[in-house]
C-alpha cells in the first residue's frame, strides 16, 4: 500500500502509511494537539476529528488535548477505526476528503521540521523489568560471578520494580546528570557527589491503554488486549549509586533521575504482522504466565553514542527486540496477578535489550565489561561510561516488504551534575 504524501513511500522512512503512529506536537498556530505522522509531516487529529473524518466515539474531542490518554482509554474500537479512517484518508487510490481538499490539507498536513514533539501522554506510573536474559546474566556475572549470574526467581518470574513516572521525559529533553551517594570497595565511608559512571539502558516501553480493575488478576491475552503500543525507553542508570543502594530492595536513586521516550507510539496494529514468540522456555512457566499466541515483535534497535562537539554519532550496538524472555503481555499479566490495578497512561519498561554477542549490548555497563574495557568511537575517543555533553540516541524499526515500521528516535543529552545549593 501506498500514500500519496509521496515522503511516505521512501523505503527508508520511518512513517509510511502502514506505521500511522500517535502523538502529541505543539504546531505552528500554537496549539498543542495529538497528532498522526506520515512521510515529512504529521497529521493534526483535532481538525480531521471537528471535521467528522475520524471518531474515537467520545461525546467530546479526544484529539484537541495535550495528551493521548482519553483516546487510549476510548478502547480497541475506537483504536481500529481511527486507524482504519486514516488509511482511507492517506492512501494512494484515486482521490480522497482529504487529498482533495486544499483547505483542509493545509490544516491538517504541517511539516515535521515545523512542529514541536511533546510527552505523547500523561504517565500514570512507570515500573521497570528485567526481562532480558542475556542482560541479566551478564550483570549478574559482574555483580556475583557466572555460577549465581541469574536469580533463582528470574526462569519463573518477570522481575520488576516500580519507577518513578515523575521523571519520564520525551526524547530531545536534556538529562542533568544525578549526584548520589557512592561507596567504592576500598573505602571506609561512602562519600556524595556527582555519578561517575552513568549508563544507559535500552529498552522499549509498552503503554497500558485500558485499565484493569483493582483485586481482578488478568490473563495473558487479555494483558495483550490492554496495550495502546510501544515506545523506545531508555532507563538512565547510575551504575555507581546503584551498586551501593540495591540491596535489599533494588534500585531507587540510581534510576529515579530520568527515563527518556520516543515521542510516537507505535500500535499493536501497525506491529501485528512482525508479532513472533519469546525465546524457548528453560523452566516450564506456571500457567497464568503462558502466552496463547506469539506475544514478542521482530523490532531492530540500535544504540549510538555522539561526543560534545563531534559531527559522527558512533553506532555502539544493534540488537532485536525478540530477545526478551518475557512479553510485555507476560510482564503486565504478572503486574496485575495478584490484584494490582493497571491505569491507562501506565508505562511497562522491557528490562535492557541485549543480543547475545557484545556487539547487541544494551548498557555501556556491558560493552565496557564494568567499565574494564573502553570501546573506541569514530574520531578516536574512548568511553567506558557516558561523559558531559555526550548525545546517546536509540532508534528502532520493524523491517517489512519495502517499508519500515519505524520509532524514530529516542535521544538525549547529559548536561553537567548541579551542586546542592549551600555546598
Ligand atoms: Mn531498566
Amino acid at each position: 500500500m501506498k500514500s500519496w504524501i509521496e515522503s511516505a513511500n521512501n523505503p527508508q522512512c520511518h512513517f509510511p502509511i502502514q506505521n500511522l503512529p500517535f502523538g502529541v506536537a505543539i504546531l505552528p498556530n500554537g496549539k498543542q494537539n495529538c497528532v498522526s505522522a506520515i512521510g515529512d509531516y504529521v497529521v493534526d487529529l483535532a481538525v480531521l476529528e471537528a471535521a467528522g473524518l475520524i471518531t474515537s466515539h467520545n461525546s467530546q474531542s479526544v484529539f484537541n488535548q495535550s495528551a493521548l490518554n482519553d483516546f487510549m482509554q476510548s478502547g480497541a474500537k475506537a483504536w481500529d477505526d481511527v486507524r482504519a479512517s486514516l488509511t482511507t484518508l492517506l492512501r494512494k487510490a484515486g482521490s480522497t476528503s482529504l487529498s482533495a481538499n486544499d483547505t483542509l490539507k493545509q490544516q491538517v498536513l504541517i511539516p515535521l521540521d515545523d512542529v514541536t514533539l511533546m510527552m505523547p501522554f500523561k504517565v500514570s506510573e512507570y515500573t521497570d523489568f528485567y526481562s532480558g536474559k542475556q542482560h541479566a546474566t551478564n550483570v549478574g556475572t559482574m555483580f556475583r560471578g557466572p555460577e549465581n549470574a541469574l536469580p533463582p526467581n528470574w526462569l519463573h518470574i518477570p522481575i520488576g520494580y516500580n519507577g518513578r513516572a515523575s521523571t519520564v521525559v520525551v526524547s530531545g529533553t536534556p538529562i542533568i546528570r544525578p549526584s548520589g551517594q557512592t561507596k567504592s570497595p576500598d573505602a571506609d565511608q561512602p562519600t556524595f557527589g556527582p555519578c561517575k559512571r552513568l549508563d544507559i539502558e535500552l529498552e522499549m516501553g509498552a503503554v497500558v491503554g485500558i485499565p484493569s480493575k483493582m483485586g481482578h488478576p488478568i490473563s495473558v491475552q487479555q494483558a495483550d488486549d490492554m496495550i495502546f503500543g510501544y515506545v523506545l525507553l531508555n532507563d538512565w542508570s547510575a551504575r555507581d549509586i546503584q551498586a551501593w543502594e540495591y540491596q535489599p530492595l533494588g534500585p531507587f536513586q540510581a534510576k529515579a533521575f530520568a527515563t527518556s521516550i520516543s515521542p510516537w507510539i507505535i500500535t499493536k496494529a501497525a506491529l501485528e504482522q512482525f508479532r513472533t514468540t519469546t525465546p524457548q522456555r528453560e523452566k516450564p512457566l506456571l500457567k497464568y504466565l503462558q502466552e496463547p499466541k506469539p506475544m514478542s515483535y521482530d523490532i531492530e534497535l540500535t544504540v549510538s553514542i555522539q561526543p560534545d562537539k563531534s559531527n559522527t554519532p558512533t553506532t555502539i550496538s544493534h540488537t532485536n527486540y525478540n530477545n526478551l524472555y518475557y512479553s510485555a503481555a507476560q510482564q503486565l499479566a504478572h503486574h496485575a496477578s495478584s490484584g494490582c490495578k493497571m491505569n491507562t497512561g501506565d508505562l511497562l519498561g522491557s528490562g535492557t535489550i541485549s543480543g547475545t554477542e557484545k556487539s547487541g549490548f544494551g548498557s555501556l555497563l556491558e560493552i565496557s565489561w564494568g567499565g574494564q574495557e573502553p570501546l573506541t568511537l569514530d574520531g578516536g575517543q574512548t568511553r567506558t561510561f557516558i561523559e558531559d555533553g555526550d548525545t546517546l540516541t536509540l532508534s528502532g524499526w520493524a523491517q517489512g516488504d519495502g517499508y519500515k515500521i519505524g520509532f524514530g528516535e529516542c535521544t538525549g543529552t547529559i548536561l553537567p551534575a548541579i551542586k546542592i545549593s549551600g555546598e
